[in-house]
């Protein structure tokens, strides 16, 4: 029989997988990320959501804009077979800010921290650091206009970083203002930019009457010579937009965040207000964000909740992936493994419960035929192996073989005798 064509995944989406070829897919890496994030996001009081992958379509573009790349662009939208138009979501705050809102949460209790994880999808092109399917962890912090909701955010994300040991990120940070400061910079930056409108490229041409702070992100080489003559919006803001922001900053440098304003940095979606603020690293390349996020005081209001301040961030795992990878992958082998040969299973399960039951030591059990035991206990990166034959059936001891000294010890069969050579060896 003709072998059947195997189906290749989705061209930009991922397997992420136990000894992955490339580091940064392997599931030891990502295991590392989200035990960090949500160790460092729940010792902050933000509690886990887990929120639909796919949302009406319109929530995404009343919520991030029609204007954005993302939704211009880059959703993947579908009719459904009731002919309504969903959306595989391509960011999570839109949909947190819909289950806010649904649920009623600005009068049950309008203070929420909540945390996300899980799968985004956006048709970009496919190139390092950049998916189609691709991860992102965030946070949404609902219910606090005060600046310093704003600082903490960033302060608890430099800790899961210093946590990730990833200490080469530059923290850059800006306020696209308040509603009356963007109206009035708006107005000096289509000014400014209309007198350079022959240098600017066709979408930022575009961009200058529908939305022209959309010109401050262009990636274009003309484009960013023109952006750097134009006008800082600090000039153009609100006492009370201004004193908040720097009460940002004056907070993140008393925490002693070290961080850079920029103020080209109003990222890619419409629904900020104030603050905004990306984490990069020269590690990544020409995808150098690892994370993104800023204040969104309009989208609870414009998302049809009673207006409610808010600020949050979303960080690519991949991205994060890379970086930790380049570090190693952590070794996540078990601390024993036990090879029963026909008639020894019981005996295996229960000493490996045994073991288990103490809470510190994970303990895989083979079953088949020796040799092909011996080779997946090494392959897996095992520190000790462990025969269970006839012999140790009825002598009950064994001969623990250390796979990383190469040594043996006799041992007696019993849990406690195990867990303590194991305490023993690093
Ligand atoms: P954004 O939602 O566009 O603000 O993106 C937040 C973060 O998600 C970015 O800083 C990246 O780390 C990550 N990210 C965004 N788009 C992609 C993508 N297509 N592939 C991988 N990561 C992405």
């Amino acid at each position: 029989m003709a072998e059947a064509k195997s189906i290749q995944a989705v061209k930009g989406m991922n397997d992420i997988r136990p000894g992955a070829t490339e580091a940064f897919l392997d599931t030891a890496v990502w295991q590392k990320i989200f035990a960090a994030a949500a160790a460092v996001m729940e010792s902050f009081g933000f509690r886990r959501v887990w929120l639909p992958v796919v949302e009406p379509t319109a929530l995404f573009q009343r919520g991030i804009g029609t204007d954005t790349d993302i939704v211009a662009k880059e959703m993947y939208s579908f009719s459904d077979r009731g002919e309504r138009s969903l959306t595989l979501r391509p960011e999570g705050t839109a949909g947190a800010v819909r289950a806010y809102v649904e649920h009623n949460l600005a009068r049950v209790d309008p203070i929420q921290r909540w945390w996300y994880a899980g799968p985004m999808f956006r048709a970009e092109s496919p190139q390092k650091g950049r998916y189609r399917q691709f991860y992102q962890i965030g946070a949404e912090l609902l219910g606090i206009a005060d600046p310093a909701a704003d600082a903490e955010l960033l302060w608890m994300l430099w800790q899961l970083c210093g946590r990730l040991g990833l200490f080469e990120v530059a923290v850059r940070v800006n306020s696209v203002g308040d509603n009356d400061s963007r109206k009035a910079y708006r107005a000096v930056l289509r000014d400014y930019l209309g007198r350079h409108m022959t240098e600017l490229c066709e979408s930022c041409k575009a961009r200058l009457d529908t939305n022209p702070l959309r010109v401050l992100d262009c990636k274009r080489a003309p484009c960013r010579t023109v952006v750097d003559g134009a006008p800082d919006i600090l000039d153009a803001m609100t006492p009370a937009a201004r004193q908040h922001f720097d009460k940002v900053l004056a907070l993140l440098q008393a925490l002693k965040v070290p961080f850079e304003r920029d103020p080209r940095l109003v990222r890619g979606l419409d629904y900020y207000t104030g603050t905004t603020f990306e984490l990069t690293t020269r590690a990544l390349g020409a995808q150098d964000a690892i994370l993104g996020g800023g204040r969104y005081d309009n989208l609870v209001e414009e998302l049809g909740g009673m207006p409610t301040p808010a600020v949050g961030f979303a960080a690519g795992v991949e991205r994060l992936a890379l970086l930790v990878a380049a570090a190693g992958v952590p070794a996540v082998g078990p601390d024993l493994y036990l090879v029963p040969m026909a008639g020894a299973e019981v005996l295996a399960f229960l000493l490996a419960d045994g073991i288990r039951s103490d809470g510190r030591y994970k303990v895989e059990v083979g079953a088949g035929r020796l040799k092909q035991q011996m080779k997946h206990a090494d392959r897996t990166g095992a520190r000790f192996a462990l025969v269970l034959g006839e012999d140790e059936l009825t002598s009950r001891r064994g001969k623990l073989k250390n796979l990383r000294a190469t040594s043996v010890e006799e041992v007696a069969l019993e849990p406690s005798a195990l867990l303590g050579v194991l305490a023993r060896s690093p």
